[in-house]
């Protein structure tokens, strides 16, 4: 069976096929880094990173290359690291922009560290991707679809004639709706912002419009671009991200590029709400990640990340969430289960030989392949340990590796092809002659393969392999 996706594009279940069978692509929108990430933010991280390793595993198949199994998987979160929710938070704290972004941007790979995720190949930070943002925005005003007003620079939503298809909202609607706040400045109500002008107390970059921050959705617009390219094959986020954020970013990225699409299939994850509530700090349900591993508020007891996991993904990524503590306990019996029928791992962490190169079972592959049906593919799990007339199960340890559910069955690995030391090479030359813009463009190729290069005071290059 190919792979099949929802596409909320089109509003089907669609076969997969990447644009470069040499490379498949993805982005997932990633965190806005003011605060704790809570567990509904941990639903993209985890329901995504399931369909990362699935690519992994079909593309190390050779699902697309004719069997040669040398497809690359691009995977692109970004950090979003300059937005107004964050500038008021640093003001209310009394602390720098800078610190607080730091600071919450290591507490939330250390908390997603605990789910047992894989790590994004790129995971570009939008401060440092604001270049790209003012290019973008300049092609966008000299085609004809922005323009400058009141201290902003805004997109024109009447200047596409299909803005609103992945919303499936017309333009009529949106404004007979009134759902954005009438601003004099504005041609369409419907207009957003690009970019806005600074105060000297706020974060700004010198752009040709004057010290100023981009607006969200082009952020995402421009590193999607920088590291995938035009049109890439999936973009992903939680279902609040497809107006106006996706729409948004479809507009801005098809009106710059002139393409016919910006991604070919749009995926969200459905809400989670919380013992039957939407988590909110007014009702003081909020439940960040760090408290559910951290402390003994929920249930009495701290939790393990791995439970968390498995408990959102006994639930089918497009549908509604109620987590309880119920669930939790629920998940922590099963994998508890699986975890003394599953072959025993040696004591340095390594698998037993005979279990690397085998195959995911069938069962569970079939399930994923429709639609990431984890339910399903957990109920495999079940019927093959009730089924089963042996223990250990192997087939248990491949499944739970698989799943990161123990120790990763590809763990990563950190060293360097021979491609990526020629790259590597031919940069330290490009450096050494100061040719700055082939350097720029290694570097960037280098980091779209998970070999993040970093220069150092002391003139040398050290690099980290992140995939
Ligand atoms: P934010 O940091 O608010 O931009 O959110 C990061 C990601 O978490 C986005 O993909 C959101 O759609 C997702 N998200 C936020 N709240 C929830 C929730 N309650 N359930 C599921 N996903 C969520
Ligand atoms: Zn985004």
């Amino acid at each position: 069976m190919p792979l099949m996706l929802y596409n909320t594009l089109t509003r089907k279940k669609e076969p997969f096929r990447p644009l470069d069978p040499a490379n498949v692509r993805l982005y997932v929108c990633g965190p806005t880094v003011y605060d704790f990430a809570h567990i509904g933010n941990a639903r993209p991280v985890i329901v995504f990173d399931v369909l990362f390793r699935l690519l992994r595993h079909l593309a190390k198949k050779g699902e697309w290359d004719g069997g040669k199994g040398e497809t690359k998987v691009t995977y692109v979160r970004n950090i979003t690291d300059v937005d107004d929710k964050i500038n008021a938070r640093a003001k209310e704290e009394g602390v720098s922009i800078g610190d607080l972004t730091e600071r919450t941007t290591k507490q939330f790979h250390h908390d997603i560290a605990a789910l047992g995720v894989l790590r994004p190949t790129v995971e570009p930070r939008a401060t440092d991707n604001i270049p790209q943002m003012i290019e973008l925005i300049t092609t966008l005003l000299r085609r004809g679809h922005a323009y400058e007003a009141g201290g902003e620079v805004l997109f024109e939503v009447t200047s596409m004639a299909d803005y609103g298809a992945l919303s499936n909202r017309n333009l009529d609607e949106q404004q007979a709706g009134a759902r954005v706040a009438v601003e004099p400045h504005k041609r369409n109500p419907g207009d957003f912002v690009l970019w806005k002008l600074s105060t000297p107390d706020e974060p700004g970059w010198d752009s040709p419009w004057g010290r100023g921050r981009p607006g969200w959705h082009i952020e995402c617009s421009a590193m999607s671009k920088r590291y995938l390219g035009e049109v890439f094959d999936i973009h992903c986020g939680g279902l609040d991200l497809i107006f106006p954020h996706h729409e948004n970013e479809i507009a801005q990225s098809r009106c710059a590029h002139g393409t016919g699409v910006m991604a070919n299939v749009w995926m969200h994850n459905g809400f989670l709400q919380v013992e039957g509530q939407k988590m909110s700090k007014s009702l003081g349900n909020f439940v960040t990640i760090n408290d559910l591993l951290n402390t003994d508020k929920f249930g009495g007891k701290k939790w393990d990340g791995e439970v968390l996991k498995l408990a959102m993904l006994q639930t089918h990524y497009r549908q509604p969430i109620d987590w309880t503590v119920k669930s939790l306990e629920q998940a922590a019996q099963k994998l508890g289960r699986w975890k003394r029928i599953a072959v025993p791992m040696k004591t340095d962490g390594a698998l037993p030989d005979q279990l690397s190169p085998r195959p995911l079972f069938p069962l569970i592959q079939n399930a994923l392949e429709d639609d990431l049906n984890t339910p399903k593919a957990i109920a495999q799990i079940d019927s093959l340990i009730n089924n089963a007339s042996r223990e250990p199960v192997v087939e248990v340890s491949d499944a739970l590796r698989f799943f990161g559910l123990l120790r990763d069955p590809y763990s990563q690995t950190m060293e360097l092809t021979k491609l990526e030391k020629k790259l590597i090479a031919q940069r330290g030359a490009a450096r050494t002659n100061k040719n700055w813009d082939e350097s720029d463009r290694l570097r960037d190729e280098l980091a779209a393969l998970g070999v993040v290069l970093k220069d150092n005071k002391d003139g040398t290059t050290t690099w980290e392999v992140q995939r």
